[in-house]
């Protein structure tokens, strides 16, 4: 890809565009929460609509000029409540974090009690690490998933609750493999009158296309982000009930946020419409069995998988026992090198630091939308299998990194 226009004023920009466009032609892009969107979305995005300040929201703006826009937002919640069935959209948030502090700002105040999975079991910063704002203005609880089998335990979370009598229940996962009983945690949170925020920002796309449950009808708040499953460029989007429309919309504007991304909207809208395509069904349906096909590869060549396999896009191998002197860190930078990128993440019940922890997290989406298929999948698995084995064998990195050539090269992904 070139970028002439940035090469005529700013050629060390230029430089680096044109070496991550590269970097992800010839990678396998295997951070589960990342993916490649249309040149139709990238178009929309890199759009005159940057120059647009429209505050407010469609019809009531603060600013004059914005009749183009304004047909955009709308068509983007349009889309969004078809997608998802929900009430009320709003598209403004610019990420799923300020998605969620748009949620915490419309309905708690200062030192109400959230209740969230904890980070290293697989939550997100955003729901109340002790580092993030979520953290510092509320008063956090955290629940676990069984070690034993890495999944919820409802039953847990239930006398967790009770016990902790909070305002918000976060649902919704960073590095959750299995399917979300939602039903379950909107029912906990009535019980202990408390909202029920869902937090669907890594599998978006699965719940639009089908492929994952839903939370909506079974959460106040559904929460997420436009650019991990689903293709619709970097974004939030908060979804609710009419009833917390006006809520939700103020804490947005003036609560947190100025003018809306209008670029990132335009882009969210046409990346909706791909959604809305048949085509996207199957992308969503093969995303989830390429995942499935990756778990079987890495169990038959030894790893483990925390709960031992996947309902969504994404694995989460824990080394410890299949590999006790290779951490994490140590597999990421060796598959990088490899050619096959992805995150050391935390495992439940994790015994090394959350900066060099004793698991890797893989996802499918961005592999399925270059067209690799379970066959492909498998193979991959293999791969990344070989290179945990061996992180330091040069040889064994140099031939991984061959085959991941000519995997690229067969897969192109933004063809001119
Ligand atoms: C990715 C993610 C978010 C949003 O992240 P941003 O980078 O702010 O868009 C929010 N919640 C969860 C659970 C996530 O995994």
């Amino acid at each position: 890809m070139e970028y002439p226009h940035v090469r005529g004023t700013d050629p060390a920009v230029a430089d680096a565009l044109e070496a991550e466009a590269d970097r992800q032609e010839t990678t396998l892009a295997m951070i589960a929460s990342e993916n490649h969107v249309s040149k139709a979305v990238m178009e929309a995005q890199g759009s005159v609509l940057t120059n647009k300040y429209a505050e407010g929201y469609p019809g009531a703006r603060y600013y004059a000029g914005c009749e183009h826009v304004d047909e955009i937002e709308r068509l983007a919640i349009d889309r969004a409540k078809e997608l998802w069935g929900a009430e009320h959209v709003n598209v403004q948030p610019h990420s799923g974090s300020q998605a969620n502090m748009g949620v915490y700002l419309a309905v708690l105040d200062p030192g109400d009690t959230i209740l969230s999975l904890d980070l290293t079991n697989g939550g997100h910063l955003s729901h109340g690490h002790p580092a993030n704002f979520a953290g510092q203005v509320y008063d956090v609880e955290q629940y676990k998933v069984d070690p034993d089998t890495g999944r919820l335990d409802y039953d847990a979370v239930e006398a967790q609750a009770r016990e902790v009598d909070p305002d918000a229940l976060i649902s919704g996962y960073s590095a959750y493999t299995r399917d979300v009983d939602w039903e379950r945690m909107g029912e906990i949170a009535d019980e202990v009158d408390a909202y029920h925020i869902a937090d669907i920002a890594h599998i978006t796309g699965l719940v639009a296309a089908g492929v994952h449950s839903s939370p909506v009808g079974h959460a106040d708040f559904v929460t997420g982000s436009t650019h991990k499953t689903i293709r619709a460029g970097r974004g939030g989007i908060i979804m609710c009930r009419e009833e917390y429309a006006d809520d939700v919309d103020s804490a947005v504007i003036p609560g947190m946020q100025g003018g809306p991304l209008l670029h990132n909207i335009a882009g969210k809208a046409v990346g909706f419409a791909e959604a809305l395509e048949p085509a996207f069904e199957e992308y969503a349906e093969r995303t989830v069995d390429n995942a499935e096909a990756l778990g079987e590869s890495l169990v038959d060549s030894g790893l483990s998988l925390v709960s031992g396999g996947t309902d969504n896009h994404l694995v989460l191998a824990d080394l410890r026992e299949s590999h006790p002197d290779t951490s994490g860190g140590e597999a990421e930078d060796a598959l990088a090198e490899a050619g096959i990128v992805l995150n050391a993440n935390t495992v439940p019940d994790e015994t090394r630091s959350a900066f060099d922890p004793s698991g890797i997290r893989a996802g499918t989406p961005a592999l399925t939308t270059r067209g690799f298929d379970e066959d492909d999948l498998r193979e991959v698995g293999d791969l990344i299998a070989r290179v945990v084995d061996a992180p330091d064998d040069e040889s064994v990195l140099d031939d991984v990194r061959g085959r991941v050539d000519e995997l690229t090269d067969a897969h192109p992904l933004y063809e001119e």
